[in-house]
């Protein structure tokens, strides 16, 4: 079978994700922090669709931690590699910069941005070795444009973004694709307490976007049909 990791797949876009890829065909690895009865729920859709998957706990913004739980699984399955890495898991801790206190920075930074280095590091070795493998990085419209309030994110994600398109150069001649997504407002926890009405009037769409959107974008950078897509920010924003 085909393995992809999902970061932060107990809910949201990542939830999605791991249901649309293994409705495609690949065991899903479900990693999240701290949520076992969400992340307990999404395999439970996975399965209930006959698709197959196990939960993976670890905190991403913990280095140490992150490396072993991903050689645990290594150690478990020496015969397997992960050929679809889904760096999804995020946070934002919302202040003006004058007021941003260094945890909020800290954590914003390890968690969406440190985060990407460490995993991608260990897992791009087994794909590069197999010639085979596909990176997608969830970032966002704040880390394009820069948006007030999140001077933390919008770093966090224009790191990730620059990351993409020089590691995308790195390894295009080994045939592993880097590419990253930049959601606009989704409907989901992180947006919930968002003022929808009042925002939906800056969208030409005038809606929200669903998880399940951008999870359809995520298998399509996931599967064969994208091989010549590659270094790519790839926005899903209903037109803003
Ligand atoms: P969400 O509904 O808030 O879900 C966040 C997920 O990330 C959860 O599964 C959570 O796990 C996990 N997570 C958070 N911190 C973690 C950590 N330290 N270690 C492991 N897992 C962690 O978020 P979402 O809206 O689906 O967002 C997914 C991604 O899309 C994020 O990178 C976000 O920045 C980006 N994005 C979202 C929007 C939007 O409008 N929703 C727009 C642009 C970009 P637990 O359940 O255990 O907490």
């Amino acid at each position: 079978m085909k393995y992809a990791l999902i970061t932060g797949a107990s809910r949201g876009i990542g939830r999605a994700a791991g249901i649309k890829l293994a409705n495609d065909g690949f065991f899903v690895l479900i990693n999240y922090r701290s949520n076992k009865k969400e992340a307990l729920e999404t395999l439970r859709l996975i399965q209930q669709n006959g698709g197959k998957a196990e939960l993976m706990p670890f905190d991403i913004s913990n280095q140490e931690e992150t490396e072993t739980e991903l050689d645990k699984w290594f150690e478990k399955n020496p015969e397997k590699y992960i050929e679809v890495l889904v760096n999804n898991a995020g946070i934002r801790k919302d202040n003006l910069h004058v007021f941003m206190q260094n945890s909020e920075w800290q954590d914003v930074i390890n968690t969406n941005l440190n985060s990407f280095f460490y995993i991608t590091r260990r897992l791009i070795k087994d794909m590069l070795i197999n010639k085979n493998g596909r990176i997608i990085n969830i970032v966002s419209l704040s880390g394009l444009r820069g948006i007030p309030g999140q001077v933390n994110y919008s770093a966090a994600k224009a790191g990730i973004i620059g990351a993409t398109k020089a590691l995308a150069k790195e390894i295009a001649r080994k045939k592993v694709t880097v590419n990253a997504i930049a959601p606009g407002f989704i409907k989901t926890d992180m947006t919930k307490e968002l003022n929808e009405k009042e925002l939906k009037r800056l969208i030409p769409m005038r809606r929200f976007g669903t998880a399940q959107e951008v999870a359809e974008l995520i298998s399509f950078l996931a599967s064969k049909k994208s091989s010549y897509i590659t270094g790519e920010v790839i926005s899903i924003n209903g037109g803003i």
